[in-house]
């Protein structure tokens, strides 16, 4: 029903781009729009279409970045001279629009104890101005649904909102199935479009303190029979995405017909 191909780039491509505008588009959403020369050529796929951003350092007054691209870019990545090499950090396409050779980033807004932002990116999103540098190497889609699938279950922390929001937009008119979204606030929600047939369960984070991704897996907990021949898409907190497998590998969901990715680690259990 619901079928994509997984599409990985054999010899993924950089692009240079650079801010065109910034929005706070809710309490926890900083949405940047970019645009470069040769952005149109981004092979947009829709769905979780996701990329390694790399920006410069706070020290730094332009981005260093050099040539690199295909599947080693890893390896002269690295070798860049750790005080000069630019962070790298991974985002979702939130929207492109290749006419306009725009694309939209969301970042989620994190913040530590004392109420400050955390986070490299997250930091530098929320000061960058037009025209801060940045490039983009394209990752492909993670969301890979057998064609045979009965319904899709997607469940993802606010991380995971602009791949989820993507991957309702990209789907097949005629899905059905579910999304449960967690998100810190009630102000983080919106109307996604997505099929009339895929409910959409937002699940607002009741308590500053609880680890992102604890209030969705509660709610995955409470569906306890899976249409086996369904698939399923976990991202977000570490957990979420490891425990919301198990849970649903238990009840009867074969491991193959689930995808799920921690997109970051909660500082404890980094810790541990
Ligand atoms: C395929 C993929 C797609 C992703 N898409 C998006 C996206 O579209 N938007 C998005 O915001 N994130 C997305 N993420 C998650 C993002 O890569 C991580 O949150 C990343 O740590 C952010 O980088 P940073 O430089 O801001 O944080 P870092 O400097 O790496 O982290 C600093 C500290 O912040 C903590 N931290 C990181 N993220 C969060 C968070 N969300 N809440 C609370 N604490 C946190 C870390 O544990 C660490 O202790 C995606 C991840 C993957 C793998």
């Amino acid at each position: 029903m619901a079928t994509t191909r997984r599409l990985v780039p054999q010899h993924p491509r950089m692009f240079r781009a650079h801010v065109v505008r910034a929005e706070r588009v809710s309490p926890s959403i900083q949405r940047l729009t970019v645009t470069g020369a040769d952005l149109t050529e981004f092979p947009w796929q829709g769905y979780d279409h996701w990329f390694r951003l790399f920006l410069r350092l706070p020290h730094q007054r332009d981005l260093r970045l050099p040539e690199f691209t295909g599947a080693q870019w890893w390896q002269p990545y690295l070798a860049i001279p750790e005080e000069e090499r630019p962070h790298c950090a991974n985002y979702s396409v939130a929207d492109f629009r290749p006419r306009a050779r725009e694309m939209d980033i969301d970042f989620v807004v994190h913040r530590g104890p004392d109420g400050e932002i955390e986070g490299r990116a997250a930091i530098w999103a929320c000061r960058a101005v037009p025209g801060d540098a940045l490039a983009v190497l394209d990752q492909g889609v993670l969301f890979d649904c057998p064609g045979d699938a009965s319904e899709v279950t997607i469940v993802a922390d606010e991380t995971g909102l602009p791949a989820a929001a993507g991957i309702l937009r990209s789907l097949p008119r005629q899905t059905v199935g579910r999304l449960i979204q967690e998100v810190p606030t009630r102000d983080d929600r919106r109307v996604l479009d997505g099929p009339a047939g895929v409910t959409v369960s937002w699940v607002v984070r009741q308590d500053d303190t609880s680890v992102p991704g604890t209030a969705a897996l509660r709610e995955l907990r409470r569906l306890t029979s899976p249409d086996a021949k369904g698939y399923a898409f976990l991202v977000g907190e570490s957990a979420l995405a490891t425990e919301g497998r198990r849970h649903l590998h238990r009840a009867g969901l074969p491991k193959d017909r689930i995808t799920f990715s921690g997109f970051w680690k909660h500082e404890a259990a980094e810790a541990a």
